[in-house]
């Protein structure tokens, strides 16, 4: 599916209509890889994204932190983890911080800004490409 945006605000539609159609895997994690440049868009995605699934406060870019991890209630996942791998140099920085366990777990949406910088860890997963077009014009493209 492809999508433009002219401001962050639009971001709602796409993700709502992108959640309802998002159930858990049978066996593991369900994983979002966020394709795009710095500036594209993929935090802003993220923050609209943990809005609809209930996520109080702010959702920081966690480029600083890696990764972060949100309970949700009432929802078909039970965590929403939130990974910024710009700063990941080799997968193994992924692997010991968890790694294989968040991503065995089928309850877990794993959205993963930066993919490419683990993508030889990265199972099978939904793709979502950003592109800066102008000021405030982005296009989404969603690979499912
Ligand atoms: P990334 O995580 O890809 O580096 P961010 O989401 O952090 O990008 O930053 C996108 C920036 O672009 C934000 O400052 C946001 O306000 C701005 N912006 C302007 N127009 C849009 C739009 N249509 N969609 C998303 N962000 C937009
Ligand atoms: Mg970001």
């Amino acid at each position: 599916m492809n999508y433009k945006t002219s401001n962050p605000e639009e971001n709602k539609k796409i993700v709502s209509e992108f959640l309802e159609k998002l159930l858990p895997k049978e066996d593991i994690a369900t994983v979002v890889g966020l394709y795009g440049d710095l500036g594209s868009g993929k935090t802003t995605f993220t923050k609209s994204l943990a809005k609809f699934l209930g996520v109080e406060g702010v959702v920081i870019s966690p480029t600083f932190v890696i990764e972060k991890i949100y309970s949700l209630e009432n929802k078909p996942f039970k965590h929403l983890i939130h990974i910024d791998a710009y700063r990941i140099e080799k997968s193994e920085e992924m692997l010991n911080l968890g790694w294989q366990k968040i991503v065995s777990d089928k309850e877990n949406l794993i959205v993963v800004e930066w993919p490419e910088r683990i993508s030889d860890i990265l199972p099978e997963h939904i793709k979502i490409k950003f592109d800066h077009i102008t000021e405030n014009e982005r296009a989404i493209e969603i690979f499912e």
